[in-house]
């Protein structure tokens, strides 16, 4: 892979993005390397890229997605990569606009049904962790969410965006790295529909 278009970010950084990764990978969840937004643009692998905001690094990502150690650590090793998380793969992942995300993610914990919930302030979403296969109803319309289900992916925590990296408003290990079920979801969404 060519790395020319990619500045080294302070090493905390990048430290704290490997250790993400491979925490994720160390838990079953396969795991892409994603544009690193380095204070100005998100920089990939591809020469050519017009993206704005985290994207895989490479076009044809489905296929690479890794729970590896050795493989994840190598990606890390020289370059600044944010991470990004496939979908459809072991969960699917639920955006929920704010502020209608902070009732369902109440209606979550109040119901002892939690789940890993991250906040993506660039986009003013929320996104929720969800068992595979949710299809669309008048629940999920009813709050403006979005199913990223198979073949998509979504920018994981620590992610640096232009609006602060992505973050964790309720941490996979609160949820014992377990993922809510449709039937939970569709319980907190009518508690706050
Ligand atoms: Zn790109």
């Amino acid at each position: 892979m060519s790395g020319s278009r990619l500045r080294p970010a302070d090493p905390g950084q990048q430290r704290t993005l490997r250790s993400a990764a491979l925490c994720y990978a160390a838990h079953g969840w396969p795991v892409v390397p994603a544009a690193f937004f380095d204070g100005t643009r998100y920089a990939c692998v591809q020469a050519d890229c017009v993206e704005d905001g985290p994207h895989p690094v490479w076009r044809l990502w489905q296929g690479r997605a890794s729970t590896d150690p050795d493989v994840v650590a190598s990606w890390y090793r020289l370059f600044s990569f944010a991470v990004a998380l496939p979908t459809g793969v072991v969960f699917d992942v639920v955006e929920i606009p704010e502020p209608a995300a902070v009732r369902v993610q109440d209606a979550l914990v109040r119901h002892r049904t939690p789940t890993p919930i991250a906040v993506w302030r660039e986009r003013g979403v929320r996104l929720f962790w969800v068992s595979r296969g949710l299809s669309a109803d008048h629940r999920l319309r009813a709050v403006s969410a979005r199913i990223r289900g198979e073949g998509g992916w979504v920018p994981a925590p620590p992610t640096p965006t232009r609006r602060g990296p992505v973050h964790w408003s309720l941490a996979p290990e609160q949820a014992d790295w377990g993922i809510v079920a449709h039937a939970d979801l569709a319980a907190a969404l009518d508690a706050v529909n």
